[in-house]
């Protein structure tokens, strides 16, 4: 007889192939009556139910089967006649493959604070909560990739150490092998870069666009899937400081192409996720209701989980420009009486989360696309607009989140980017390879970046950014 290999507890529970011998492998999540073990192997976020054989299991393995060990299962498939499960397994052997002492496993059955399980994030996927989240993260990097596949984008890596400041002043992370306590000084006393490992200075990229647009240029339609890293020191529930971003790039296209390719690729994601995800969502769902009972009425959600995400999939994002929305905000109740923590005075004010908020969850109840925002709080190489006050950019406001989406069309004339690099007095010998761009047939590309934890957030129900992604980075926390 051939070596019986493991079965999947996914593909048990689908398949449910009674009468069969299999061997199931997993971690112990609970052991009831010496005899019931629901066992979870992250295939799924259902549990296996394995009915030990008790009296003929020796008892020194019985006490090894704990919360949290892990172990190996051999027995027959049978139908189980407990609810809420079609098949469970007959154990005949029960091998304990590493040992969970109860006395100091962290995850004993019972509710945890999410607070809690991010100081032992190196154990917390074993909850529910974080398994799911993790596959659900998983199946939308894939939904990321299926959508541009087939739409015939090329997935294109930008680097990672980027020799240009231009977009992130002041919020990058430096790259460098001198010696921080001598370092090589210049004969004006300055750090001397040139005897740096690069020979500049060099830093952590805060968004692959700018070489992505070399890509662009060549093969049309193109995108980036990257890590990103931003040195801004703000704690909110929305920031980190290595976060994962999706840029796509397309040649000849408009801002109005663009906003409707950024509504099509987040309904894609949600509808995604509703479709292949459905098990995992509708815990979420339970543990997002739970979690809302604890809040005070106003800041709970009208709807659930679920049916947030179907009427994100079904209705038609409002499109609006920055100088109505800021009539809106200006005219607004909680402007009014001075209820925002920012008061809109009038335009160019640069938008807070509060005020997206308020546009999103009080003013339409929908998700909202800003356009055409004061060129001045904007970047560099966005496309300036006749009216000589704003560029061509556009951001994607979500329920919850606030901004998820930032992007613009981008200034392909050579003289108006050059004047505006000079404008900013952004530092040209970084730029002349981007600025080349547009003196060798330019064409009117346009990008945007969507934040993929951001997406992943609105997604899982998670309030906090810190438990969407394995290992969060903020300020002061890199502990695993
Ligand atoms: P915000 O105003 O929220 O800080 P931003 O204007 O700095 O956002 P962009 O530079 O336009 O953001 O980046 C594109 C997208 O990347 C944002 O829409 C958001 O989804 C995401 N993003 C930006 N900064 C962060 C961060 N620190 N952590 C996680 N996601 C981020
Ligand atoms: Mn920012």
């Amino acid at each position: 007889m051939s070596k019986k290999s493991r079965i999947k507890i996914r593909t048990l529970l689908q398949k449910a192939p009674v009468g069969e011998q299999v061997i199931v492998k997993g971690w112990v999540r609970t052991f009831r009556n010496n005899q019931f073990v629901a066992l979870n192997d992250g295939s799924t976020i259902n549990n296996l139910q394995v009915v030990v054989d008790y009296e003929n299991t020796d008892e020194k393995i019985l006490r090894k089967i704990t919360t949290g060990a892990c172990i190996s299962a051999e027995g027959t498939v049978v139908e189980s006649p407990g609810r809420g499960q079609s098949v469970e397994i007959k154990a005949s052997t029960v091998e304990i493959l590493g040992e969970a002492d109860p006395e100091k496993y962290p995850l004993q059955p019972k509710r945890h604070s999410l607070e809690f399980l991010r100081e032992i994030a190196h154990l917390r996927v074993r909850t529910n909560t974080f398994s799911a989240v993790y596959r659900i993260r998983h199946a939308m990097i894939f939904a990321v990739h299926k959508f541009f596949q087939e739409k015939g984008f090329l997935n294109i890596h930008t680097p990672i150490i980027t020799g240009s400041d231009a977009e992130g002043a002041g919020e990058m992370f430096r790259v460098t092998t001198l010696d921080p306590v001598n370092p090589p000084l210049t004969e004006s006393g300055e750090v001397d870069y040139k005897e740096d490992f690069f020979e500049k200075e060099t830093n952590l990229t805060v968004s692959g666009q700018l070489e992505v647009e070399t890509a662009c240029l060549a093969l049309s339609d193109v995108y980036t899937f990257g890590p990103t890293f931003r040195a801004e020191n703000s704690n909110t529930s929305r920031h980190l400081a290595e976060f994962w971003m999706i840029e796509p790039e397309v040649a000849f296209c408009d801002l109005d192409e663009l906003m409707g390719l950024a509504e099509e690729f987040v309904k894609y994601l949600v509808a995604y996720a509703l479709e292949n995800c459905a098990d995992d969502l509708a815990f979420l769902e339970k543990r997002l209701a739970e979690e809302e009972k604890h809040k005070p009425q106003q800041e709970r959600s009208p709807m659930g989980l679920v049916e947030r995400l179907n009427f994100v999939r079904e209705n038609e994002f409002v499109r609006l420009t920055y100088t109505e929305a800021i009539e809106i905000l200006r005219r607004s109740k909680p402007n009014q009486k001075k209820k925002f923590q920012y008061l809109i005075e009038g335009w160019g004010a640069d938008l807070q989360s509060e005020h997206e908020r308020f546009l999103v969850e009080k003013h339409f109840k929908k998700p909202v696309i800003l356009f055409n925002y004061p060129k001045d709080i904007k970047a560099f190489y966005m496309r300036q607009n006749e009216d000589g006050k704003t560029v061509a950019a556009m951001d994607v406001l979500f329920p919850g989140i606030g901004e998820i989406i930032g992007g613009s069309q981008r200034e392909e004339r050579f003289d108006n980017l050059q004047a505006r690099v000079k404008e900013l007095e952004i530092p040209e010998k970084d730029l002349w390879w981007y600025l080349e761009l547009r003196k060798f047939g330019t064409a009117p590309p346009s990008g945007f970046g969507l934040g993929f934890e951001r997406m992943i957030q609105f997604i899982c129900g998670m309030g906090n950014i810190r438990d969407v992604i394995p290992f969060p980075r903020t300020p002061g926390n890199a502990e695993f």
